[in-house]
């Protein structure tokens, strides 16, 4: 894979902040300083996969190309498509007639997939397949008159897309505490699906009190949170006991950046943060601190969590030591719409994703 201009862009700038010697006076370190990065980190297959999308369509067919909501939740990688000639819309109304446009990694509901066709829009779907997975057992089960029970986040765009398959069919449990209060109309006609980014633990505690009520209450047929989520999670978990100090980088609205913060703190970790960029980092962060773990959710390029560790070098965290907990090696060809654009042209272009090291240009 030669597209690697999400990467190109130039790194950030870090703002004035106190000299290391300040830092360290202010609270002085006990210990070794060290760095722990986790693996997997960063981008996953379908994020991959996303965005190499929208560089090709790009490259294939010219800008403007359109692209419904942000192609992947990460401020660094919109911005840099900006740049390129990717326009970002709510909705296809926004999109010139016979225009093209890509729908993101996150999905879209039937409607929005008719609403482009009486647009006469070109589309290409970048819906992540995983997530696709997901609205296809939304479709089947609602087929079989189940009541689907979506965990996940109201207002998440994945959510409204899966929801969308079976509006008549599916409640949306918002938080555990929801499963306390939500009614269905057959406990024993009830099966459970999820967004693909959540908490695994918060997750499985929401099942577990929904089957406290409805003990008939299906699995799906097999999990529906991703394996980069699950991984990423995974690899916080065994860091944070150890971490004075948790950086995630990502955005605010990445579901699965959020996530990990939280999973963080849940595993002992004594602070955590996210950033989008090294220059958010607080240099007061580093007070008094031994041990940072630095991450990154699924939609975050590699180039962003390098100068997070440039900058903690700086601060006397220059000795990284990378915790692997998991191999990935996933891939996923492109949506089905280019690849006989590229295959026309020679481009012999696959989806390459996996362990989120993709070449940083
Ligand atoms: S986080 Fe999971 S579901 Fe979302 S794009 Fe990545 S692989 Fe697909």
């Amino acid at each position: 894979m030669t597209s690697a201009s999400v990467s190109l862009a130039m790194p950030t700038v870090p703002r004035r902040r106190r000299s290391p010697q300040e830092v360290a006076d202010a609270v002085p370190v006990t210990g070794e300083k060290r760095l722990l990065l986790a693996a997997p980190r960063g981008y996953c297959a379908g994020v991959d996969r996303a965005v190499i999308a929208v560089e090709k369509a790009l490259e294939h067919y010219g800008a403007p190309v359109y692209v419904r909501k942000q192609i992947v939740h990460n401020r660094h990688v919109v911005e840099t498509l900006e740049e390129r000639g990717a326009i970002f819309v709510d909705e296809t109304d926004e999109v010139p007639e016979g225009a093209l446009v890509v729908f993101s990694a996150h999905g879209v509901s039937p409607a929005v997939v008719r609403s482009a066709e009486e647009r006469g829009l070109r589309t290409i779907d970048a819906t992540c397949p995983l997530v696709t997975k997901v609205h296809r057992e939304a479709v089947r089960f609602a087929k079989d008159d189940y009541e689907i029970l979506l965990i996940g986040h109201v207002g998440h765009e994945e959510v409204e897309g899966t929801y969308g398959e079976a509006p008549d069919h599916t409640q949306v449990v918002n938080s555990p505490d929801e499963a306390e209060t939500i009614e269905v109309k057959d406990p024993d006609k009830l099966i459970w699906l999820s967004q693909t980014t959540l908490s695994v633990d918060e997750t499985m505690e929401t099942v577990r009190r929904l089957r406290e009520r409805f003990p008939n209450l299906q699995d799906p047929p097999s999990d529906d949170i991703c394996y980069a989520t699950s991984n990423r999670q995974a690899a916080i978990k065994k860091i944070a006991p150890q971490a004075d100090l948790v950086i995630v980088v990502g955005s605010a609205n990445s579901s699965n950046s959020v996530r990990l913060v939280e999973v963080a703190l849940e595993y002992g970790a004594k602070k955590a943060y996210r950033v989008d960029f090294a220059n958010e980092v607080d240099e007061s962060w580093f007070e008094g601190v031994a041990t940072i773990g630095v991450t990154s959710g699924a939609s975050v390029p590699e180039v962003l969590v390098q100068d997070v560790l440039r900058l903690a070098a700086e601060y006397g965290y220059a000795k990284v030591e990378e915790i692997v907990t998991a191999e990935e090696d996933i891939l996923f060809s492109l949506p089905k719409e280019l690849r006989a654009t590229l295959k026309e042209a020679g481009d012999g272009s696959r989806g390459l994703g996996g362990r989120g090291q993709r070449p940083t240009g």
